[in-house]
């Protein structure tokens, strides 16, 4: 029966990356009948990792892509469903558990929220405007429309230092653009940035606008200290500045912390009775693939204990 045909489960898991697989896994393996919903890539934001190097299993690191790819995988193997849509709302009614989708409502009695963080944006003129024509949110999907051209990276996380290292294999030059003057990104992620010699840095500086009709062309920066203007030519800009949780689905349903964070106790439940929070999404989340997999599995058993009272 296809995922499409059959709307009620035992499990229905929101969300498809490391978390949500890893709960998948368990789940099927369980005997339990589970649906993944997930609204873009199955594998979730580790599939824009170029290189994992700290997930254990893999001695020579992994693609991020293919990590995903490999935990997808042995999901379907043990029989999970799936379906590509978004979820859009998640109403309890009685002992069931009715999942809103732009492909129609799934009924569950235990419901695995996973859909952990997406991008945060600048908020500038030009941003919107020029989303898909220059600025981009993802440099493995994007780095080589810029071969040998001048990009920009905003932030200076792990996120940030990661785009530009991938960047810095096509563009010609990549400049880093951080409001403070030191990055927050690991000791080991700055040494490998700071080897690179494509890669630049400008401390202390935000981005106003981002200029350019059909492409994007240059950005207007300020420095935050002195408040000098000056522009910077570009063909690109990677915008990593932090993460905001996917969760506006999720707002009267289960209560939230300040940042929009999912407050759960450490078997991964929420204060709804079947309603359980894995990875990303957590308050308090280291926020790495190994970590929000282990939420994965904890939510997973505890569901299955849920399921059998
Ligand atoms: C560039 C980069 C490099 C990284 N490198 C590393 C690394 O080297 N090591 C490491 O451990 N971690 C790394 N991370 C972090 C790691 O990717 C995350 O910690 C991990 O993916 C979190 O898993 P998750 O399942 O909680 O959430 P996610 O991976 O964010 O998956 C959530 C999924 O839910 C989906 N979703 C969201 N809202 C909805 C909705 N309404 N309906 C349906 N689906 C929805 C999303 O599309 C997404 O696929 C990196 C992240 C990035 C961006």
């Amino acid at each position: 029966m296809t995922a499409k045909a059959r709307k009620e489960y035992d499990v229905i898991i929101i969300g498809g990356g490391p978390a949500g697989l890893s709960a998948g896994i368990y789940t099927s393996r369980s005997r339990l009948n589970s649906l993944l919903i997930e609204r873009g890539v199955v594998g979730g934001r580790i599939t824009d990792a170029e290189l994992v190097e700290n997930y254990p299993g893999f001695a020579k690191g992994v693609s991020g892509a293919e990590l995903g790819q490999l935990m997808q995988q042995q999901a379907a193997r043990y029989g999970l469903n799936t379906v590509i849509a978004e979820v859009t709302g998640l109403e309890l009614k009685g002992k069931q558990r009715v999942v809103s989708t732009t492909q129609g409502d799934f009924n569950a009695k235990a419901i695995i929220i996973a859909t952990g963080s997406e991008r945060g944006k600048l908020g500038i003129p030009g941003e919107g405007e020029l989303t898909g024509k220059g600025v981009s949110y993802c440099a493995t999907c994007d780095a080589p429309f810029f071969k040998e051209k001048p990009v920009a990276v905003v932030g200076g996380g792990n996120a940030a230092i990661s785009e530009a290292l991938h960047l810095a294999k096509f563009a010609a030059k990549v400049i880093v653009i951080h409001r403070r003057n030191q990055l927050r990104a690991t000791p080991i992620m700055e040494e490998k940035a700071r080897a690179e010699a494509r890669i630049e840095f400008i401390w202390d500086t935000v981005v106003e606008k981002i200029e350019g009709e059909a492409v994007v062309k240059r950005l207007s920066l300020r420095q935050v200290k002195t408040d000098k203007k000056s522009s910077l030519d570009v063909a690109g800009i990677f915008i990593a500045v932090g993460l905001k949780p996917s969760t506006d689905y999720l707002k009267g349903v289960l209560p939230l912390d300040r940042a929009g964070y999912i407050i759960t106790n450490d078997r991964m439940e929420t204060k709804v009775p079947g309603i359980f929070a894995a990875g990303d999404i957590r308050q308090h989340s280291p926020r790495q693939a190994i970590t929000a997999a282990g939420d994965g599995a904890t939510a997973a058993i505890f569901a299955e204990r849920f399921l059998s009272q």
